[in-house]
């Protein structure tokens, strides 16, 4: 249209300078017309054009959407019951399933047509769907023609020939394939090994209730009734061979399954622990017991009683769950930690992140309607899985909560201690316990679990969530969400308790309480602790302590192999070359070394220590050792003054003390075995520990 207006527009101005202007002469004005209509011809041959090419554009590009707009497509597949098949095929009630009809055959019987049908779910594909008798003749005169969607009203699974057979009884055509115009989604074979797992289409009729009206009878009725189920009239045997079939796919469904029948909830119409909401009040949800509280009291302005609290998971997340008073009566002993349990009922409510560590933005208060049962069905419930850590890597942990497992090495009694801020008396008991990585920490078992705990010396301890603060060095403490067992059945208990029986009669250990505040893994103590008895000890005594030394004695310097990782005193061949016996070799160059015997005191007691060249080397500080070396040579008047700089310095040193006997005499030798500088925040640390504890 709007070139010939333009045309049209265009030829009237020419015109118009003619009908105006008096000057132009006749042959003028046929020469314009000629020239006007061939502008005309133009244009109109132009606009042909146009036309025809804006026509094509539009039936080719109506050929491409054809036969429906994405938009189409994905409505017709969210009406797919996804999952419908492998929860049909697991003997799993699925109401009123919809699915998309790819592919028929016919296979007529000697009294009645008979096809089969490839179904699919969006999901899954199934091969082996039949439909007969009336409903078969549909499908023979195209009513149900290939693509169409079908609402399956009735079906019954049968096995024939070790083949899992649905029987489409009551199909409902919804959409017809002539509309849907082709496959929906990239549904996979369900028997095909690229088949996605099962647990991705947990049945949810909550979530679905507001599209498919006959959900809505689910939706008031969670705890249906199994026994109505169409497909139950198969035996209890079929339910478990057929189940065993897609096992890897749907967990462990056993024949335990049956046992359910009998309860009054059904953990088949159990919904994602994910998907509750304050928003739905009838839910069902099934889940692993994960951790489970003691009962504690509270009292506060609203009153007092008492309550427990425990967590469930599934395959979606993980929930916490509270019961007051009556409810934590009814429940406590009922709920145990690993148990697959169905819930029902109870108050939605927004999570405390405070004292919960559940995925769920809620938590539930179980109130008088709520009900729990154990369950035996464990599917989409996942093992209860730890994440244990070596009691050795506790300090990357401090401040935070971690899976500990361990051999108990002592139990303490329970003692009270009256808690500074609210002034109440508070239950504990301390444990020494230590696990492969051959590390003792001490753990507080706080409140009840304290005078309840029934774990003694060399059992397995097993702790979900201990607390690890970084009092006394390294501690652990349970908290009121620590899940405490004592030898569960896990593989791990087992293969700690076997490495603990063969090691533990010559195992030692280093302790991460009291000790790991300063600079070594050993104790504190005072130069006074040094006595003959205790370095008459088996392994002597071991320990640290903030000293200075007061008295430099005579240095022993000696040249020493160079190469790294040898440190071997050389022989002198005379000839301006040494050996080196351990690495057979000849050479020129050498390093020297300190040996050193000098006097440290702390306010105890004075102690003569030997120190070898590993820790004089820091001793010795910024000073060249090999400066030091020689002048033992040339000057040792000099060296000795240099080294009696060193006077008056403290450090932290770790002080190993043995007996030795010597000429049939026995005396206390004392070695450095590591010489720090001071931590004065970690020195203060430990100083103040010392108060507490006397
Ligand atoms: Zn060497």
């Amino acid at each position: 249209m709007c070139p010939l207006a333009a045309c049209l527009l265009f030829v009237y101005f020419e015109f118009e300078k003619f009908l105006f202007d008096n000057n132009k002469s006749y042959a003028d004005l046929l020469k314009c017309v000629q020239q006007q209509i061939k502008t005309i011809k133009e244009l109109f041959l132009y606009s042909i054009v146009c036309v025809c090419v804006i026509s094509i554009t539009q039936i080719l590009s109506s050929f491409a959407l054809k036969p429906q707009s994405p938009t189409t497509m994905d409505h017709y597949f969210n009406q797919l019951t996804q999952g419908a098949i492998g929860h049909i095929l697991n003997n799993v009630k699925i109401e009123n399933p919809v699915f998309q009809m790819l592919a028929y055959k016919n296979m007529p019987t000697e009294n009645q047509v008979r096809y089969r049908l490839v179904v699919s779910d969006g999901a899954y594909t199934y091969q082996c769907c039949i439909i007969m008798g009336d409903l078969a003749l549909k499908v023979e005169k195209g009513e149900f023609d290939r693509f169409c969607l079908l609402k399956i009203n009735r079906y019954m699974l049968n096995e024939i020939q070790n083949r899992q057979v649905i029987v489409l009884a009551d199909p409902k055509l919804i959409v017809s394939g002539s509309q849907v115009g082709g496959k929906l989604g990239s549904p996979v074979a369900w028997d095909s090994a690229d088949a996605p797992p099962l647990s991705n289409f947990i049945p949810n009729y909550h979530l679905n209730a507001q599209t498919n009206s006959m959900d809505v009878e689910f939706e008031n009725d969670p705890f249906g009734d199994v026994d109505s189920a169409p497909m139950n009239k198969f035996s209890a045997n079929n339910v478990s061979n057929s189940a065993k079939k897609h096992k890897n796919n749907y967990g462990q469904v056993s024949s335990r399954q049956t046992n359910q029948m009998s309860n009054t909830l059904n953990p088949q119409l159990a919904c994602p622990i994910s998907s509750i909401t304050p928003y739905s009040n009838k839910w069902l949800i099934k889940g692993r017991v994960t951790s489970k509280t003691n009962k504690r009291t509270w009292n506060n302005a609203k009153g007092e009683g008492v309550l427990f609290a425990f967590d469930i998971k599934d395959d979606s997340g993980d929930i916490r769950m509270t019961a007051f008073k009556a409810e934590c009566e009814k429940f406590f002993d009922m709920i145990k930690v690993d148990d697959v349990v169905l819930v029902s009922r109870g108050q939605v409510k927004p999570a405390n992140k405070q004292f919960t560590r559940t995925s769920s933005e809620y938590e539930i208060t179980l109130n008088q309607e709520s009900i729990i049962e154990v369950c035996n069905d464990q599917t989409g419930c996942p093992n209860v899985s730890y994440d244990f850590k070596n009691l050795e890597s506790m300090q990357e942990y401090f401040g935070g909560f971690v899976d500990i497992i361990a051999i108990i090495k002592q139990v303490n009694d329970v003692d009270t201690i009256i808690q500074k801020k609210t002034n109440k008396e508070l239950l504990k008991r301390s444990l020494i316990i230590v696990d492969s990585s051959k590390t003792e920490v001490e753990l507080t078992i706080w409140g009840e679990e304290a005078l309840s705990f029934k774990g003694e010396i060399e059992d397995v301890i097993v702790i979900r969530g201990v607390k690890v603060s970084d009092f006394n060095g390294v501690s652990l403490s349970t908290t009121t969400n620590s899940t405490v067992e004592i030898n569960p059945a896990l593989e791990e208990v087992y293969a700690l308790k076997s490495w603990y029986n063969r090691v533990k009669d010559n195992l030692q250990t280093n302790s991460l309480t009291t000790k790991m505040s300063g600079a070594f893994r050993a104790d504190w103590n005072q130069l006074s602790e040094i006595t003959p008895e205790n370095a008459s000890q088996e392994n002597g005594i071991v320990m640290q302590t903030k000293a200075t030394i007061y008295q430099m004695g005579k240095p022993n310097m000696y040249k020493a192999c160079e190469i790294v990782g040898c440190n071997k005193k050389l022989i002198d061949t005379g000839n301006g070359f040494y050996r080196c016996e351990k690495c057979a070799k000849d050479t020129n160059r050498y390093q020297w070394r300190l040996i050193m015997t000098f006097g440290i005191a702390d306010h105890s007691k004075n102690v003569w220590v030997q120190a070898f060249p590993d820790q004089t080397i820091k001793l010795v500080g910024d000073r060249d050792i090999n400066e030091l070396g020689e002048l033992s040579l040339s000057d040792t008047n000099k060296l000795d003054e240099i080294l009696r700089t060193i006077n008056f310095s403290s450090y932290i040193f770790k002080l190993r003390a043995r007996m030795e006997h010597f000429n049939d005499e026995a005396r206390v030798r004392t070695q450095v075995a590591g010489v720090a500088p001071i931590n004065y925040q970690e020195y203060a640390g430990y100083m103040l520990n010392k108060i507490r504890e006397d």
